[in-house]
């Protein structure tokens, strides 16, 4: 496997990595203080960002450096940055450890953010769960404040950029980004309706960008180290390296930050491998909402956003739920349809509707109240909820539910027939 190069998490072996102390001698801030000197240009920075082939590491894979783009650093009137570590997808940890023990890296890569679009003001929407983060993250702000890096009125530069933390309450559909933004301006967590997109309609009705954690921890370096050498750390159109949050039936299950583009069997090694010697037998490899795929499969791909579109999932916000043989699929997908089912905020009748309609067809399934046609209509209620929606939560389950019918429709169908599962221990 060689060395790897971390990104997000390279202060880790540092002493109390999450000072401002500790940042600073690592070279942090030498970039945000070269555009508070004017040594760099907007442009410069923009093409840099498009140039490393960072995408979104939210879930979406979108470019950062083309969403960026979207908006007109000149256009009149506030424009905003928000960082989303609202992290609630099930099976994702790796935002709460950046804000944990790098903290200004994100501050570093918002500000920068800031800068290339013409915002000057920058929230941080972190899960209202994560006591420590937020706390680790807004003593960092106010040392940068401190340090005078961050505010309105900077000394001996034109440049501006003030940034808060605000503190969520706990909802998964906060996560979605307009949702995330209601919920900022003070309101219900509701999706909005796009177009218009954030770029153009976002906080209070201004051009806004919005972008996860993990992507802005990754901007600072870029320019500190060149785009080229950050591209080069993952495999063409997927720059850089990855954080997967690797949870399950592993022996060493965490936060791993390795080249987008490793395979997976490599991965599960670094990560100690199946547990107890048992034989692997499917994997959700990119957070709850990424359709499963079985172990055949995912031992000969390689952790990056094609292959695993290619393969008919998506590497999502990079969390591997890892499944040995010992795994009752039944039993998984109604744990996910209840989740869903918890969390859709009711406004589209699919999504409302269909995620309880799927959570009670499984919930019946398990306990041995299946029927011959089930299968069937589970699948059609997935269908009628893909692509009819506001959001992407209905998606979020539908997805799941036809992935795990394909590959496991024999499981599905021994449980409707005998009552109880196929799987020993079960
Ligand atoms: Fe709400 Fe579901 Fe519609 Fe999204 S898809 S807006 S969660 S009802």
């Amino acid at each position: 496997m060689g060395n790897i190069n971390h990104v997000c998490f390279r202060n880790f072996d540092l002493d109390q990595p999450w000072t401002f102390e500790a940042y600073e001698n690592m070279g942090g801030y030498k970039a945000w203080r070269k555009i508070l000197r004017g040594e760099l240009t907007r442009e410069f920075v923009l093409e840099e960002m498009k140039a490393s082939e960072l995408r979104g590491r939210g879930g979406a894979g979108f470019p950062t450096g083309l969403k960026w783009s979207f908006l007109n650093p000149n256009a009149p009137g506030q424009k905003y940055v928000v960082c989303n570590s609202d992290e609630g997808e099930p099976g994702t940890c790796k935002d709460r450890d950046i804000l944990r023990y790098n903290p200004h890296q994100v501050i570093e890569g918002m500000a920068i953010a800031g800068f290339v679009m013409g915002a000057t003001v920058g929230y941080n929407y972190i899960r209202g769960e994560f006591y420590e983060p937020i706390e680790r993250f807004e003593i960092a702000l106010q040392e940068a404040k401190a340090a005078g890096l961050i505010g309105l009125e900077l000394k001996d530069t034109k440049v501006a950029f003030d940034l808060h933390t605000h503190i969520g309450a706990g909802a998964y559909i906060c996560g979605e980004e307009t949702a995330l933004l209601e919920s900022l301006e003070g309101k219900k967590g509701y999706p909005r309706f796009k177009p218009p997109f954030p770029a153009n309609f976002g906080l209070y009705g201004q051009p806004t960008t919005v972008n996860n954690t993990e992507s802005f921890a990754s901007v600072p370096i870029i320019l500190e180290k060149g785009s080229k050498w950050f591209s080069e750390q993952g495999i063409p159109n997927n720059g850089g390296t990855k954080i997967f949050c690797v949870s399950g039936h592993v022996n060493k299950p965490g936060n791993y930050e390795v080249p987008l583009g490793m395979p997976f069997s490599e991965l599960l090694e670094l990560a100690g491998g199946v547990r107890d010697g048992n034989k692997l037998k499917a994997v959700i490899p990119g957070g709850s909402s990424a359709p499963i795929l079985t172990a055949d499969v995912m031992m000969k791909i390689d952790m990056d956003f094609d292959s695993l579109a290619k393969a008919g999932s998506m590497l999502g916000s990079g969390a591997v739920i890892v499944m040995d043989e010992t795994t009752c699929m039944v039993k998984v997908l109604s744990r996910l349809a209840h989740f869903y089912d918890e969390e859709s905020c009711g406004q589209c009748t699919p999504c409302r509707e269909g995620t309880g309609w799927v959570s009670r067809i499984v919930h019946r399934i398990l306990h041995g109240d299946g029927k011959p046609d089930d299968l069937d209509l589970l699948d059609n209620v997935a269908a009628n909820m893909i692509g009819r929606t506001i959001c992407v939560l209905a998606d979020a389950l539908a997805m799941p539910v036809q992935s795990f019918i394909r590959c496991f429709r024999e499981e599905f169908e021994y449980f409707i027939e005998h009552g109880k599962s196929m799987v020993e221990g079960n």
